[in-house]
């Protein structure tokens, strides 16, 4: 299999069409307590698509996240996921969650596991996957995202954007139908950052359904069909990267690009 990183020129991945609705958000509310986090969200995810949400923080992007893969329940509306609506709890929970793969900002590996042990240990306990079999598939996806070498290691003796490499491998060990990613860069040094990327624009080029909260707008220009502007826990405008950067139309989305570009 291919390295992902080697595969990320700076050439559009756009060009690939995207097929039907895979992750379907419609009139999803959301409260914290007298805080309404969620206001009437409407968003779909299509088979193959990438796309990003970018916001202010406090606008309700990681809540969004934690919705889909139900770390969070929602008030009303909902959610489906590739055509079959969340259950609240039980064992159809537990298989539409391994079809979300989820990297967050803080990597949450298992620090007392070894690299290799993080990536086996999903489909092991949650899937039955032999443990062999496992242990096969874990390498595989090491060396795609270029971390095989340190497999025998705990997480802490590896670089933040090697342990960020080793979350993706652990999330797509499951074979999940989309990735979600929580600001995947924003505790990482600078000079780790195009690591990481690189990795997951490789996943864009090989048709992962991918959602993307980031800053990062070269990641966006580059390997986004979509860009969603969320503000106040509204999506405020959707649009091409080209369109959403260079014309904006809304007021909100031109304030907080003025402030970030
Ligand atoms: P973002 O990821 O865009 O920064 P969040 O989804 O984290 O935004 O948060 C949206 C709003 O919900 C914020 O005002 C945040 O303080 C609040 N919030 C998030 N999680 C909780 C929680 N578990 N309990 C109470 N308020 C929360
Ligand atoms: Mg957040």
């Amino acid at each position: 299999m291919a390295d992902l990183a080697e595969n990320a020129s700076p050439a559009a991945v756009t060009d690939r069409p995207v097929g039907g609705p895979l992750v379907v958000l419609s009139g999803v509310e959301k409260h914290f307590g007298p805080l309404h986090v969620l206001q009437h969200v409407d968003l779909t995810v299509h088979r193959g698509e990438v796309v990003v949400v970018i916001g202010p923080s406090g606008s309700g992007k990681s809540t969004l996240c934690r919705t889909i893969n139900r770390l969070e329940t929602i008030d009303s509306g909902t959610i489906t996921i590739d055509g079959r609506e969340l259950p609240a709890e039980g064992r159809d929970l537990a298989r539409l969650r391994a079809d979300v793969g989820m990297v967050f900002q803080s990597f949450n590996l298992f620090a007392h596991k070894t690299v290799l042990e993080n990536v086996t240990l999903g489909p092991v306990r949650a899937k039955g996957v032999k443990r062999s079999v496992a242990k096969d598939r874990a390498m595989e996806l090491l060396r795609r995202v270029g971390v095989a070498d340190q497999a025998h290691k705990l997480p802490a003796q590896l670089s933040g954007g090697q342990q960020q490499r080793v979350a993706i491998a652990r999330a797509l060990a499951m074979d999940p139908k989309v990735m979600l990613f929580d600001e995947p860069t924003s505790a990482l040094d600078p000079e780790m950052i195009n690591e990481v990327l690189d990795v997951m624009v490789g996943l864009a080029r090989e048709g992962m359904t991918m959602l993307v909260v980031t800053h990062e707008m070269g990641f966006a220009r580059r390997a986004a069909h979509r860009v969603v502007f969320m503000d106040g826990g509204q999506v405020v405008e959707e649009a091409d990267p080209e369109t959403f950067f260079t014309a904006p139309t809304s007021t909100r989305a031109r304030d907080f690009l003025s402030k970030i570009l």
